[in-house]
């Protein structure tokens, strides 16, 4: 007789696969959707946005755990869709694979609505343009408890009440309250800011913790949203090329914060954070703001949505930039020559010619431009100078000069060019005096001016660098006995590969074998001994932002630009009342007069009103 078959360990492991109810996967989703309150906060809002609300009010309770509520005037849901949304996978956004190239929507896996609901006591009400009233569906922990007719507004209004409830696990990963409300309260700011011409809302326990009415700009909105104190101190930013466009607010020179939390991005208007984006501005905000202090920035990207990897983390803020490269460099270009345009702006301020100049021992040395007054006693700026003349050998005495001046500059009778508004200015200043060695004074027609010599020394080189390489014209020496020097090999390894970039500032460095290096030539400004400790501390700037000189080109220059004027004013003896001069006049032809590249002021002024109130 025969048996019945019996089943097989293999039979029986098959069967053991199960798809899962979609309650418990929308369970799980939610952990990674909504890890915590804000991340609530986020999607829904994001939702009224895409809803094309113009009116976005935010309710919240206890850090969010109690209860999140946000209402808009949006388009609403009809009674079907109101089903539909709470459905897995259910969007309106997104049709077919295709779409996902040209998403425009905040939303498009339609996963947050199920997710939310799944872990908390929800509620929907929503009512669609055309319809006579609302629908009303209640869910508690991803069952749908209750569906009915209400009559309100069209719009939506979502209340999300005990989040977690149900999942104890997750309850305990919350911070506090005051923690969770803080991040509440930064992911409704910048979404506030993000999109100016919405109204928008937030209010906590019943205290309002910020409203906005519509704006016609970003700079209001920010004042409205983030306070006016920090609105004042920014200013606008605009550039683009195709396919890149970086527009928003930045700290105006000689402005800074005290931590880099202020420092807002935006790729496409979402909130992003990313290490490319912050670590550029950074870097080219250096030279503008106070030393020790931090830009503060609402700066938007935009970009083909295909050059960007949104998808790191479903909710996370962290993007990724496919060609960091070109972005990178965009980027540092867009804020070096905003903020080289703001500080000459704010420094004409100081030099806007004046009716009546008082007497003074100092006038314009060379023949003037229009607007100046001619010369009582002139006072030749040696480099403009032709032919030789005892200020020359001043300047070559001078090390934060560079020896070799752009030829443009040279050639060009100086009396044809127009004579920039900075270069009239220290016709209007009395040299005082020097204190302290580095400390030069004049008195100017609005009161007291203090010259940080070694500051101002160092932005004149950085600038006049920064030109010589543009020209061409930056010349080397050539060491009658070749230097050895050796580095730790992580370093030695980036120096090897980018001997080309230092040959182009100057250094010619060979490899040596092994870790080892041989210096056979240096930029004719080069001063004093320590050329070894100055190429290290280059490599390790370069290592340490990870930088890519032969990519990297702008910022990498612009590295060793910064490193090379430090070098230069350190290295220079004291000048005298002519040299100061010459410094202080071409200082203020500078394109950022006010601080030097490290973003040490190069000087202050005390006024007269002042003096005399003190
Ligand atoms: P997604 O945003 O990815 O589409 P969601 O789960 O966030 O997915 O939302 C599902 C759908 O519900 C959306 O596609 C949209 O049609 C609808 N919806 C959600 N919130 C709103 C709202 N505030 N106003 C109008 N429709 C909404
Ligand atoms: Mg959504």
């Amino acid at each position: 007789m025969l048996k019945a078959p019996v089943q097989t360990p293999e039979k029986q492991a098959a069967s053991r696969i199960r798809i899962l109810p979609d309650r418990v996967a929308n369970q799980i989703a939610a952990g990674e959707v909504v890890e915590r309150p804000a991340a609530v906060v986020k999607e829904l809002v994001e939702n009224s946005l895409d809803a094309g609300a113009s009116r976005i009010d935010v309710y919240f309770e206890d850090g969010g755990r109690r209860l999140i509520r946000v209402e808009d005037d949006g388009c609403g849901m009809c009674p079907d869709d109101v089903l539909l949304a709470l459905e897995r996978h259910a969007t309106s956004k997104l049709r077919d694979a295709a779409d996902l190239n040209a998403i425009h929507s905040f939303g498009f896996r339609g996963e947050a609505l199920p997710s939310i609901a799944s872990v908390s006591r929800f509620t929907l009400r929503s009512r669609a343009e055309g319809w006579a009233e609302g629908t009303e569906v209640t869910v508690h922990s991803g069952r749908v408890n209750d569906t009915r007719a209400v009559g309100m507004a069209a719009g939506t209004r979502i209340e999300v009440a005990h989040l977690f409830e149900s999942v104890p696990a997750r309850r305990k990963f919350l911070k506090s309250d005051r923690t969770e409300s803080a991040h509440i309260a930064l992911c409704c700011r910048l979404l506030a800011v993000a999109h100016p011409g919405v109204s928008f809302s937030l209010s906590e326990n019943g205290r309002t913790v910020f409203r906005s009415p519509a704006c016609p700009g970003l700079s209001e909105r920010v004042a409205e949203v983030f306070g006016r104190e920090l609105a004042a101190e920014l200013r606008p930013i605009e550039v683009s090329r195709p396919g890149l466009r970086l527009s928003g607010l930045i700290s105006r020179p000689g402005q800074g914060r005290a931590t880099r939390s202020e420092l807002f991005w935006y790729a496409n208007e979402r909130p992003v954070e990313n290490r490319v984006l912050s670590g550029t501005l950074l870097e080219a905000a250096k030279g503008f703001i106070p030393r020790g202090r931090f830009p503060a920035a609402f700066l938007f990207l935009d970009i083909q949505p295909d050059a960007l990897d949104v998808n790191v983390h479903p909710t996370k803020r962290e993007i990724r930039l496919r060609d960091e490269t070109s972005v990178r460099n965009f980027v540092a270009e867009a804020v070096l020559n905003r903020m080289e345009e703001l500080a000459r702006e704010s420094s004409q301020r100081l030099s806007a010619p004046i009716e009546n100049p008082g007497p003074s021992a100092l006038r314009p040395a060379v023949t003037p431009g229009p607007g100046v007054r001619p010369a009582a006693r002139t006072l030749a700026e040696p480099d403009r100078t032709p032919g030789p003349q005892p200020a020359r050998d001043t300047v070559q005495r001078m090390p934060a000069t560079l020896p070799v001046r752009p030829p443009v500059a040279a050639t060009n009778a100086p009396a044809k060019r127009p004579c920039p508004a900075g270069d009239a200015l220290p016709s209007r200043w009395r040299y005082l005096g020097t204190a302290h060695g580095n400390f030069v004074l004049f008195e100017t027609p609005d009161g007291l001016l203090c010259l940080n010599r070694t500051a101002a020394q160092s932005r004149v080189f950085y600038e006049d660098y920064l030109q010589s390489l543009r020209e061409g014209s930056l010349l080397a020496q050539q060491l009658l006995f070749p230097r050895l020097f050796e580095l730790p090999p992580l370093l030695a390894d980036i120096l090897e590969r980018h001997t080309d970039f230092f040959r182009a500032n100057g250094f010619g460095v060979e490899s040596f074998g092994g870790d080892s290096f041989r210096v056979t030539s240096l930029p004719a400004w080069f001063e004093g001994e320590g050329c070894e400790d100055f190429i290290k501390e280059a490599v390790e700037r370069i290592a340490e932002n990870g930088m890519r000189p032969d990519r990297d080109a702008e910022l990498a220059r612009d590295t060793l630009a910064r490193l090379a004027s430090a070098h230069a004013a350190r290295t220079s003896a004291p000048a005298d009342e002519m040299e100061v001069l010459a410094l202080a006049r071409r200082l203020m032809s500078c394109k950022n007069p006010l601080a030097d590249p490290r973003g040490r002021p190069t000087y202050f002024e005390l006024s007269r009103g002042e003096m005399e109130k003190r």
